[in-house]
Order: structure tokens, then sequence, then C-alpha cells
């Protein structure tokens, strides 16, 4: 392990800020104290800072030696509606907000780097830092990126992690191509002809639509898939009905789709309304599908995972890198960042042991002895990368 000396002494301090963000979380577009808590430190460090940008979010600019060259290195910081039940000391003042998440680590760890980066200032060029809110469902990220973003803040390439808890605190991940899957929703409404369940030949029956759906929804993966791409369709609600003795007029299914292909994605949406429209038409009813692509795939570009590869290796040593780990289908709305630049995204070992509770869990806290590795890993990397003007004058 190497850890960047002004970040090893930096840990005390980074582990009173992440304490402080985790007592008092805030949801998507409202970090208001979040995002005011990040704007003052980066003051306070003696950073340029702009605010407002997608409502709650901040940048802060960080120049040396005169180079034009400039990277993005971006955290996010909202917390999920979760009630926390960790118990410890710094657990959640906010009933029902939690950061279950860890963008309280995430938000921390690029403090830090801040923080050092401005001291030292061992590189030649411009760093963006980039604190992002609502990254949990809401597209903060997509926000900041129409809002211009890049065109504000231009740069090279823009890079991003997520702790990993699956993972033992000291390794980090990533590959180039896709590591997060796209994220879509689809809502299907069947409307049939509400009856007596005792005279049911009088009316037609929504239920029995959704009992077929479901199922004819799978054989898309099965049957429709290519076997080596990858598609996961998941019916996650069913309403319908309100007692025992009456056929409802109407069932709503709703759920998710992950994919890594955007012909994948075209696929399972053409495929789902096909499907659809065929049960409704055998049963005579009616049936919409509404289909909603909300985040893209997560995918790396070849020559910013190597230099992600390579400030990793020089952190955690090679031999703690996984250069090949297998993709989630979980989403990350870093994926609008990475449509619009060149980048990458990787995963940082953050558990303490096969008990360790996963994201989301109301029993998650965020590993304090990821920090160092963490904000360690952005400092060499802003460093590798902005390191030409430096060889230069050397
Ligand atoms: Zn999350
Ligand atoms: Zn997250």
């Amino acid at each position: 392990m190497k850890l960047v000396p002004e970040i090893a002494a930096l840990v005390p301090e980074m582990k009173s800020w992440r304490h402080r963000i985790h007592a008092h979380p805030e949801t998507a577009f409202e970090e208001i104290a979040t995002s005011a808590f990040v704007a003052d430190k980066l003051r306070s460090f003696g950073l340029e800072v702009h605010t407002g940008l997608a409502k709650t979010g901040v940048v802060g600019v960080l120049r040396a030696g005169s180079g034009g060259d400039a990277i993005g290195l971006r955290a996010d910081l909202d917390a999920l509606p979760i009630q926390e039940k960790t118990g410890v000391t710094h657990a959640s003042r906010n009933a029902g907000k939690m950061h279950a998440c860890g963008h309280d680590g995430h938000t921390t760890m690029l403090l830090g780097a801040a923080s050092a980066l401005e001291r030292t200032k061992r590189f030649d060029g411009t760093v963006y830092f980039i604190f992002q809110p609502a990254e949990e469902n809401e597209g903060g990220g997509r926000v900041m990126v129409e809002e211009g973003l890049f065109d504000r803040f231009p740069m090279r390439a823009v890079y991003g992690m997520h702790n990993w808890p699956k993972m033992p605190v000291g390794t980090i991940a990533a590959k180039a191509g896709p590591l997060m899957g796209a994220y879509d929703i689809f809502e299907i409404v069947v409307t049939g002809k509400g009856a007596h369940a005792a005279m049911a030949y009088q009316g037609k029956d929504p239920m029995l639509f959704a009992a077929h759906a479901i199922n004819a929804l799978q054989t898309i993966v099965a049957r429709n898939l290519h076997p080596l791409d990858a598609g996961v369709v998941s019916v996650t609600q069913v309403h319908g009905g309100d007692t025992w003795n009456v056929i409802p007029q109407e069932v709503v299914l709703r759920g998710t789709v992950r994919t890594f292909k955007r012909e994948v994605q075209d696929l399972i949406e053409q495929r789902m309304r096909t499907i659809v429209a065929g049960i409704a038409a055998m049963f005579e009813m009616s049936a919409t599908v509404r289909y909603e692509r909300r985040y893209p795939a997560t995918i790396n570009s070849e020559e910013e995972a190597r230099h992600a590869l390579a400030a990793a290796s020089a952190v955690v040593g090679a031999a703690n890198v996984d250069t090949d780990p297998m993709p989630e289908m979980g989403s990350e709305d870093f994926a609008f960042m990475l449509a619009a630049k060149p980048g990458c995204y990787i995963w940082l070992g953050a558990g303490r042991g096969p008990e360790t509770p996963g994201l989301h869990n109301p029993y998650y806290d965020f590993n304090d002895d990821a920090l160092a590795i963490g904000a360690s890993y952005w400092v060499t990397l802003a460093e590798q990368q902005l390191a030409a003007g430096l060889r230069r004058a050397a």
C-alpha cells in the first residue's frame, strides 16, 4: 500500500468530515447542507468554487502550472430514504434518511484529494472536483451534463468511483467496457371487464393477463437474447383487486429492465410490447406499455481504464487490482458523464469480511479504512494524468 503522505496525515480530519456528513443525510436535489459544507471546505482549501449546477451540485477548480490539460474527478452527495439501524455514534439525525450507499465517504475522499492537491500541486493543468446531487434514481449526473458541466468546465476525461463492500478494503477493480447496466422501468396497464367472481364468464379477467404476462416476459431473456448477451427483466409490482369475490377492471404491472447494450435494450422493449399486445388480444382486453429509459450503461473507455488501473496499481499494488471484474447490472448515473466524455469508473474495495452489510442495507456504514486509499487514488490519478508539463519542465 502506497498512500499519499499528505492524505495519510489527513485521515483523522477526513473521518470527522465523513461522520458529520453521515449524521446529516439529505436525499436527491435537497443536499442543501451537504452542498454548503462541501463548498465551504473547498473555499477554505483555496479552490475556486462554483455552486448551483443541477441545484445543489458543486464544482471546485484547482489549477497548477501553465498547462491547458484538464481532468474531472466526480463524487456524489445524496443519501437514501432508509431508516438507519447501525447504532453508530455518527448515525443519521434525519429520520427516514441515511447514507446507505457510502456517498458520505465518496464526498469525503474527493474533499481530501482537493485539500492534498492544493497543498502539493505536483501537477500541471486543471483538476475539476465535481460533487453531483441525486445519484440515486433522479439522475443528478444527467442534469449536470444538461446544464453544461462539460461546456463550462472543459476537460479531457472524467473519472468516478464507488465503494464496493463485496471487495475487501485495499483492493480496486475496473476494466474497459461496460461495468454497470442500463436502468429502464416499465409499467403495463391492462383493462379487462370487471365482474362478479362467481360469474366470471360475464367479465374479462385482467388477473389472467397478469399471470400469462409475468411468465411470457421471462421468455425474452430465455428465448430472444443471444446467450452471451446480458439482460434482466424483473416484474416487481402487481396491483389489482380489492376483495374476494370481484374480478377487477384493471391490473397494473411494474418492473425494471437491465442491459449493457443498446440493441438488447431495443430488443427487450420491442418484445415486451409485442408480448403484451399479443396476450391482451388473446384475452380480448386492452393493454398499454409505458417504457422509460432512465440511466444508460456505465461504459469505461479503453485508454482511461488503463490510466485508472495504473493509478490504482500505484496505490494498492498490482496484485490487489482486479483488471477483469464481473460487471453488475445495478446502475449508476455517472453513466451520463461517461456518455459525454471518455473516462473510467472504478470499484473501491470497502469490505470488512463476508458479513459486511451491502449497499442500501440499513446496517451499512461506509468503511473509514477505505478513506485514505480512495483519496490517495484520486491524488495519484490527477498527478499521473497531468504530469506532461512537469516532465517538460524537468
Ligand atoms: Zn446507491
Ligand atoms: Zn451509490
